[in-house]
């Protein structure tokens, strides 16, 4: 195996577990897939490992029975013949505390905990999962990749809410970002495609998945984000609300006779492309809908292309110009009409797109025409390898 390094990426979510086992001297992964339904009757495991797809129902009650199926996968195939040498887990909050990545001690272990008061919907399931792999891994380093580090540095007035300081303080109530590892990546790779060194560059990077966020990359380091203190704030998402004017959350408590529980399983679980169609929270099933004359469906499209084009337009003037604006994630990555119809009003920018590179183009490209003032890319996210780097970094 010579001096390569094997790195165990997971991610672990309320319900589901993923895990990339990384060849880190090609940077390949040998294995990838996900445990899904966890606690919920039956669940099931899919993977593929070295090319092969497996696929497997089975009773999984928590995260460990999900992490033992998994690693008896991999061990019945590549991990017979390799080590583990570390684990990286994707962790969503950092908290005010941490701006790096570290290596797990039960200190750091302790502080996600506590930091599951502004990510009460991940960082349980993040915590969940580490102790599950340090038990089924006692020897080997478990490091922390926080999805909230990349934006740690924004300025001041770029984070703070116009609530009183002093609550702000007490609490760490500020603006933290997410998908950090995707803007960091698709940033760099667009650097690239460009030719150009990412210290010089104003990009505006648009992770459009289920969860959506836009970030302002100047010089290599994010200095906005429309998500806030916690994932729920900036543009609609599959099942989010993104912002909306608090007073709404006051009024449906009051109205609806919701409790905490009720009015956070609203905002995070029941609105966003979901809420606005009635369809669905899947955007092919939204785009499916809405060509077939789905008005609500429509409606829901338009929100969520209208909210990118707000902010890549903010981000502008933020930046004080832009260079490339980036699309990544499922929906970035994917769709050629969500593409085009936030370049369809750029044009004060000197976005010019290139529709045959937009509709027929696969992978990682450029999507403008070559006298567009403004490169817009296509760049498919990576999480799991900028979390496997951190690892061995
Ligand atoms: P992610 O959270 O990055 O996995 O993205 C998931 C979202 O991407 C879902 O809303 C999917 O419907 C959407 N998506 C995946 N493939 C496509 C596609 N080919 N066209 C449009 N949307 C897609």
């Amino acid at each position: 195996m010579g001096d390569t390094v094997f790195v165990l990426v997971l991610n672990a979510g309320s319900s589901s577990l993923k895990f990339n086992l990384f060849d880190m001297a090609k940077e390949t992964s040998l294995a990838e897939g996900m445990a899904e339904r966890i606690g919920l009757g039956e669940a099931n495991l899919t993977s593929t490992i070295e090319g092969n797809k497996h696929r497997e129902t089975l009773p999984l009650p928590t995260h460990k029975e999900a992490l033992e199926a998994i690693l008896e996968q991999l061990r019945a195939t590549v991990l017979h013949e390799t080590p583990i040498h570390a684990v990286g887990h994707r962790v969503v909050h950092g908290g005010p505390k941490y701006g790096d990545s570290v290596l797990v001690t039960d200190e750091v272990l302790q502080d996600i905990d506590h930091f599951a008061m502004y990510a009460p919907l991940h960082n349980p399931a993040n915590a969940l999962g580490i102790r599950t792999a340090m038990a089924a891994f006692p020897n080997v380093p478990h490091v922390a990749v926080f999805d909230t580090a990349f934006h740690h540095n924004i300025p001041d007035h770029a984070r703070i809410y116009g609530i009183p300081y002093e609550i702000s303080q007490k609490y760490g109530i500020r603006r933290y970002g997410f998908h950090g590892s995707s803007h960091s990546y698709v940033a760099a790779r667009t650097a690239i495609l460009l030719c150009r060194p990412l210290r010089a560059l104003k990009i505006v990077t648009c992770h459009i998945g289920n969860g959506t966020s836009i970030c302002a990359v100047h010089n290599g380091k994010s200095v906005d984000t429309s998500m806030g203190m916690t994932p729920l704030q900036g543009v609609i998402m599959g099942t989010r609300c993104g912002t909306i004017d608090p007073s709404v959350v006051e009024m449906l408590m009051e109205y609806e006779h919701l409790d905490y529980n009720g009015i956070t399983d609203l905002l995070n679980k029941k609105s966003g492309l979901l809420g606005i169609s009635g369809v669905s929270s899947d955007f092919r099933e939204i785009e499916r809908a809405a060509e077939q004359g789905n008005d609500r469906a429509r409606l829901a499209r338009d929100l969520l292309t209208y909210n990118v084009r707000q902010y890549i337009g903010a981000y502008a003037t933020v930046l004080d110009g832009v260079d490339a604006i980036t699309f990544t994630a499922g929906i970035g990555t994917h769709s050629t009409f969500v593409r085009a119809k936030v370049c369809s009003k750029l044009s004060f920018l000197g976005v010019k797109l290139d529709h045959e590179a937009n509709e027929h183009g696969t992978g990682e490209r450029i999507i403008s025409t070559p006298d567009s003032r403004v490169t817009v890319t296509v760049v498919p996210t990576n999480e799991e390898l900028m979390i496997a780097r951190e690892t061995v970094r």
